[in-house]
């Protein structure tokens, strides 16, 4: 079968590859039907993954169905259609037993899939704890509209959860990317009183005044003073820093008000400064990352219900053997693309 694969810093590749195999009791084999890109591949190409393991197959979003169980296995059978969570975690350990799935202490526990064994961008996946790691897509959800909820869409839930976000609310969300976005719609299950979505590119901000018109929208440069103007105590109640930057994780805790909570949702490529003399006094809650996805069987509920939709957020489609230029589109941001749906040939 073809894997796409990471060679080295810096370059992945198509290669052929065996198809895999059971090799515990509590595997599964899932033939995948839809993959997508996440920054994190970016992130491994680049060699900025360091657990990353060369060869290894690469791709933690996907959605397929299952060829084959082991025989602990329980929750799925063969022929199901299943979300394969980005994390996989054995659901017995403190850290499982509590919610903390992202730091189950299995030797597969966290984000292993795609970074530390063969993930999904290929036609099989072995999904090692398939009891926890796989989720029942309900009938009427198509692939494409679960394609997100074991990744992007966890962390967005996951974000927006860990935020406490109360009904007289104003929150503010820094970017406007895909995790940006699927924080966005999670955040409005919550209703708060504003929403404000911060985001530099001109094509997301579009996108977001497309989609989602009671969001209120601005740039960088005018953050601050906005929020200001737009919040009942002198800074929004709570802040999700979904960009990444090191202007964006200022940007977090200036908007903050006094005793806000600030979830810091992305990934830095560097350090951070808690300047703490400036912030003396406001007396900050922070959160930081990573998501703990293991709410997708909600999460799939919520899209069956018609509550949450990320459809329109998949703006791409390719072949398993156009992958290279999926790719260079989501990579360089091309063609207004927030995700890819990648399918078999
Ligand atoms: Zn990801
Ligand atoms: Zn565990």
């Amino acid at each position: 079968m073809l894997a796409y694969s990471y060679i080295e810093k810096g370059k992945f590749a198509l290669v052929e590859k065996p198809k895999p195999t059971l090799i515990d009791p509590t595997d599964a084999i899932v033939r995948v039907t839809m993959s997508s890109i996440c920054s994190s591949d970016i992130h491994i190409k680049h060699g900025s993954v360091p657990r990353a393991v060369p060869g290894v197959t690469v791709g933690h979003e996907m959605v397929g169905v299952v060829e084959e169980v082991g025989e602990d296995v329980t929750n799925v059978k063969a022929g199901d259609r299943v979300t394969v969570n980005v994390e996989t975690y054995c659901g017995e350990c403190f850290f499982c037993k509590n919610g903390y799935v992202n730091n189950c202490t299995h030797p597969h526990g966290g984000w292993a899939l795609g970074c530390r064994i063969d993930g999904g961008q290929t036609e099989y996946v072995r999904v090692p704890l398939a009891n926890q790691g796989l989720n029942i897509i309900p009938d009427s959800v198509t692939d494409k509209q679960a394609l997100l909820v074991g990744d992007v869409l966890a962390t967005g839930f996951w974000a927006a959860r860990i935020s406490e976000i109360g009904e007289d609310d104003t929150v503010l969300i820094i970017g406007a990317g895909p995790t940006g976005i699927c924080t966005l719609l999670c955040v409005m299950l919550r209703n708060p009183k504003r929403i404000i979505v911060c985001e530099k590119s001109e094509e997301r901000r579009r996108f977001v005044r497309e989609h989602y018109p009671d969001v209120m929208l601005v740039t960088p440069e005018e953050c601050k003073t906005y929020v200001m103007a737009n919040s009942d105590y002198g800074g929004a109640d709570r802040v999700l820093e979904v960009a990444g930057s090191d202007d964006t994780f200022r940007l977090a805790w200036e908007c903050a008000r006094p005793n806000a909570i600030v979830t810091i949702v992305a990934l830095y490529d560097q350090a951070q400064v808690l300047p703490l003399p400036e912030m003396y006094g406001k007396n900050l809650t922070f959160k930081t990352g990573g998501v703990d996805g293991c709410d997708c069987e909600e999460v799939l509920k919520l899209i069956e219900a018609g509550k949450l939709d990320t459809t329109p957020l998949i703006t791409h489609r390719f072949k398993l053997s156009e992958i290279e230029e999926a790719y260079r589109i989501f990579e360089n941001k091309l063609d207004g693309v927030i995700k890819v749906g990648i399918e078999g040939d």
